[in-house]
């Protein structure tokens, strides 16, 4: 089968691998219908260091249940299922209290021993408790949506929830890619009254506009922070909700927070440290979030989608296929793209 390998920063290929196959009695095989790249992917495509193995790459991803281990019980062949980022036993201490990223059996889509979603088919492993059937077809007009729900709509949804949005406060968003986009959604379904995204890309504003934002700062650095004052009468946001994760965007984001607020942290940290710790120290503000249990948020937000209250599919503006990855990495990377679908 094909699937995409990264071997170091700009340098990812499709190549052909091992068939993905059962392993364990808890496996299944989902043969891939539609993935995407992530600005998370983004990450090793600007750092990695040369690899003569490469990484197995993607971890969005919905297809058709190929196969199913003797112990699987939730999904059958046949089955069209969605699978969250992370893979998990769905029986744990953490999996329970819905923190399916610290799943004491869990883990992560490819690097080099397992499938990614950005191949033709995938070994998943705890189908049981990883796997969602989806009451659609596989070509339905929703399927851009419904991929949001692997990482994008699970991930701005948790930032919101971490950052605590309430209905009727103010709610500032760092970061205008999908991930802050998706963002604007959770914001504006939590309840939020003012939505303020911090953005310069037109399209991107656009999009946040029509998902809800009421504001738009497009200044940078202490510009940004200033702006955001002056919009919430000098106090800050209740709820902040960081997308990117390098360290401006967390300075950003703990000086526009207002005393008593919350800063939702979904962007992967890249620095060790949290800026500003006196300022948020003397502010109470609380940082939280973390990588988000999308699996937990699949049942709540599947309705949404499905009746289309929220459309976070339109965060896709570009529809590519296997062969295409390399240049949609390419084309995200440079901003030319918000989001690249790969189509099987
Ligand atoms: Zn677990």
């Amino acid at each position: 089968m094909e699937a995409t390998l990264m071997y170091g920063a700009h340098d990812v290929r499709v190549e052909t691998v091992p068939d993905a196959t059962l392993v364990d009695p808890t496996d299944a095989v989902v043969r891939v219908t539609r993935a995407c790249i992530c600005g998370s992917d983004l990450w090793p495509y600007n750092s990695m260091p040369p690899s003569e193995i490469g990484n197995r790459m993607g971890h969005e991803f919905i297809g058709i249940v190929d196969a199913i281990g003797t112990d699987v019980r939730t999904v059958k062949k046949g089955d069209l299922v969605v699978a969250p980022f992370a893979w998990s036993d769905g029986t744990c201490e953490f999996c329970l209290q819905g923190l399916q990223t610290s799943c004491l059996h869990g883990g992560w889509w490819g690097g080099v021993t397992l499938d990614g979603g950005q191949g033709e088919a995938v070994r998943v492993p705890l189908a049981d408790g990883t796997l969602v059937k989806l009451p659609v077809g596989p070509d339905h007009v929703l399927m851009p949506s419904l991929l949001t729900l692997t990482d994008v709509m699970g991930t701005g949804h948790h930032a919101a929830r971490a950052a605590r949005v309430q209905p009727g406060k103010i709610v500032a968003v760092v970061g205008d890619g999908a991930v802050g986009l998706c963002g604007v959604i959770a914001a504006r379904r939590l309840g939020a009254e003012r939505i303020i995204m911090l953005g310069r890309h037109a399209d991107r504003i656009a999009l946040a506009r029509a998902f809800g934002a009421t504001d738009i700062v497009s200044e940078r650095g202490d510009a940004a922070i200033e702006r955001v004052r002056e919009l919430t009468s000098g106090l800050g946001a209740h709820s902040v909700l960081e997308c990117v994760g390098h360290g401006e965007a967390m300075r950003t984001a703990v000086s526009i927070a207002r005393p008593g607020g919350a800063v939702g942290r979904v962007g992967v940290p890249q620095e060790t440290t949290i800026p500003n710790a006196q300022q948020t120290f003397y502010a109470n503000i609380t940082i939280a979030g973390g990588p988000a249990p999308v699996r937990a948020y699949i049942e709540e937000l599947l309705p949404d989608i499905l009746d289309g209250r929220i459309e976070p599919g339109r965060v896709f503006d570009r529809v590519t296929n296997i062969g295409g990855v390399p240049d949609g990495y390419r084309a995200m990377n440079e901003r030319e793209a918000i989001k690249v679908m790969i189509e099987f």
